[in-house]
């Protein structure tokens, strides 16, 4: 049988575990032209709740009793399509589900002896390549420059800090509690921590960049993303990742106050999708593959299991309850 987690209502606020239904079906045949994936891992994303809501935006919500929309990696187990064949690992959006059936239509195989299956979705999959052109297509990073993050023990930050690093700039992250903190410094060399829970955010940044924020990489949003503008350098960039604070908001949504520092410092401020840059994927795993080789790169996957578990491992997105890359193995 093939579990699937549908989408039983929009939830207002954080989701509870009437938002979804989890139903089991039979596998499905694939069609001449399609192939059947046993799905291995689903990739966990703040994106996801975003996907919840019944407006405009990216891309179209996830319908009512529709299987909920995620990025998975599996293993090809029938295939009535030349050019993916049994054996093969591939990577795509097979949703919250056990098996599904694809054309090939935005699927990529992934080479599970090079890197493990997870990695797919992590650093080689979507989060890797956000850090990757968010940074330096979109914050037009140069050496030497002081550059901070926000959600930086997450599957994105946590790269960022480190392509920051590499390219010999002064990096300060934003966590949640103190071993994320002591993460970000002992294990992924950041040059200074940041506890957003206790600390007095407006007065930490200004402490740990005393010549202001060269660029922000906000994941964020909120108060934090209104502490950043406050301490901005000249010609500064800020990149507009995401607003996880704001993700679960039931009336407005915070916006930054402090925007007339754009003006002050001539800086910018951009937003960026990362599906854009498709067609550079590529540059982006090859230096990735070499920064890992030569032991420059690292990446953690926080892996729990079970599909029945998916409402559970969701939230940790929101209460901060994982490091790195959150991923669910649902592969029994
Ligand atoms: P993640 O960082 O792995 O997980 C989310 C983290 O956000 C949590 O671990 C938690 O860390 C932090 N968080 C949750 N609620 C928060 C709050 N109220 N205030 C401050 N921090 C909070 O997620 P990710 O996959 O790397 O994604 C990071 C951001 O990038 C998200 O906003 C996502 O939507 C965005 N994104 C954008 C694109 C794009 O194309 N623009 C693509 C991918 C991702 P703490 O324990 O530190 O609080």
């Amino acid at each position: 049988m093939n579990k699937q987690i549908l989408l039983a209502k929009r939830p207002e606020g954080l989701p509870d575990p009437s938002t979804w239904k989890l139903v089991s079906t039979g596998i499905p045949e694939p069609l001449e032209g399609e192939f059947l994936i046993q799905q291995h891992y689903i990739s966990l994303d703040p994106a996801m709740r975003g996907w919840l809501k019944d407006r405009k935006s990216y891309i179209e919500p996830v319908g009512i009793g529709a299987v909920m929309r995620a990025g998975t990696v599996g293993e090809v187990i029938k295939s009535k399509n030349q050019n993916f064949k049994i054996g093969d690992f591939v990577s795509g959006w097979g949703g919250v589900q056990q098996y599904s059936t694809s054309n090939g239509e935005n699927y990529f195989k992934v080479d599970p002896s090079l890197a493990p299956l997870p990695k797919y979705i992590g650093l080689m999959g979507m989060p890797g390549m956000t850090a990757y052109f968010g940074l330096l297509q979109v914050g037009k990073l140069k050496e030497s420059e002081t550059v901070l993050i926000s959600g930086a023990a997450g599957a994105v930050g946590s790269i960022v800090g480190q392509i920051a690093k590499i390219k010999n700039c002064t990096v300060i992250g934003i966590a949640g509690g103190k071993a994320k903190c002591d993460y970000l410094i002992n294990e992924l060399n950041f040059d200074g921590a940041i506890d957003y829970k206790t600390e007095n955010i407006y007065e930490a940044i200004s402490k740990n960049c005393p010549k202001g924020i060269d660029v922000y990489f906000d994941n964020v949003g909120g108060e934090i993303l209104d502490a950043a503008l406050a301490n901005l350098a000249m010609h500064a960039r800020i990149v507009i990742c995401g607003a996880i604070s704001q993700y679960n908001a039931t009336g407005k949504i915070q916006g930054p106050s402090n925007y007339m520092s754009l003006l002050v410092n001539r800086a910018t401020m951009e937003g960026f999708m990362i599906f854009d840059y498709r067609k550079q994927y590529s540059e982006a795993i090859k230096q990735y593959t070499l920064w890992l080789q030569e032991g420059k790169l690292k990446s953690r996957e926080d892996i729990y299991e079970g599909i029945e578990n998916f409402h559970n491992t969701f939230l940790r997105l929101f209460s901060g309850e994982k490091l790195g890359k959150l991923i669910l193995k649902v592969i029994e």
